[in-house]
């Protein structure tokens, strides 16, 4: 199983300092741990910048949405076809952040993900409960739902080759984080859904943490067997913390 360590910029950064954040990584990226995939998800308008940085280096580089439809009249939308026609190598759908202010649902975000892999790009599936839904003790069935609406209709070939996120909507950008207990559970939870269309997909896809992810907790939610790694936010946007983050997950994943 590959450990993946993604950085998810969001609105965040300028061309200039973008540029150099995406070259700081890529500088460093031959004295960091092979066995740690690295993405980065910059905004859409410097993805074939950061594209063409990457090349010939380990990173991965991911936009972070999508549309649907191959092409039409969707002002202010990019297709997956546009996406891989630059080098996109991944790209984050369903985050809470889309679900919440842009009413991203997981029927379609179940579309998006068959395009992505169609056009031979990772989806990085977010899913996680909210704050009252995990008070109400319902954070397991919140997960259950949200995969089998996103992934339920996708056969073996295509499920593993989804890279799945399980970001708690309560520990994005607050500085909360789940304990690496809860991180873990529900990690097993969705590795044993996977575990229902056979061992090859539960031990092909990478399930990755989100939410407040920093060096002071990485490794000990690294730590948890069925966690792959991390994506992460705030702590992407700057060089050190994110080459950090990369090294605790090659540490902890040797
Ligand atoms: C995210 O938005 O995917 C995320 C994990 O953000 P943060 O690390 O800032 O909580």
């Amino acid at each position: 199983m590959r450990t993946i360590v993604a950085g998810n910029w969001k609105m965040h950064k300028d061309r200039a300092s973008a540029k150099a954040l995406v070259d700081v990584v890529t500088a460093a990226s031959p004295s960091l741990p092979t066995n740690v995939d690295m993405v980065l998800a910059p905004p859409f308008p410097f993805l074939e910048m950061a594209v063409q940085q990457a090349r010939g280096s380990r990173i991965g580089i991911a936009a972070q949405n999508c549309h649907e439809a191959a092409q039409g009249a969707y002002t202010g939308e990019v297709s997956v076809g546009m996406l891989a026609s630059i080098g996109v190598t991944h790209c984050i759908v369903g985050h809470s952040e889309r679900r919440q202010y842009f009413g991203e649902t997981d029927p379609v975000v179940g579309t998006k993900v068959v395009a992505l892999l169609e056009h031979g790009i990772t989806p990085i599936y977010c899913c996680g409960e909210r704050k009252e839904e995990r008070q109400a003790g319902a954070h397991f069935d919140v997960v259950t739902e949200q995969m089998k609406g996103a992934l339920g209709k996708l056969d073996n070939d295509h499920l593993q080759r989804v890279v799945i996120a399980y970001e708690p909507v309560w520990a994005i950008g607050t500085g909360l984080t789940a304990t690496s207990r809860q991180a873990q559970d529900m990690h097993a939870h969705i590795r044993s859904m996977l575990h229902m269309h056979g061992s090859r997909v539960a031990e092909e896809v990478p399930i990755l943490y989100g939410g407040s992810c920093k060096p002071d907790n990485a490794t000990e939610l690294f730590a948890g067997p069925d966690v792959n790694g991390g994506l992460i936010g705030g702590a992407a946007l700057d060089a050190d913390q994110f080459l950090e983050l990369i090294r605790i997950a090659g540490r902890t994943k040797a």
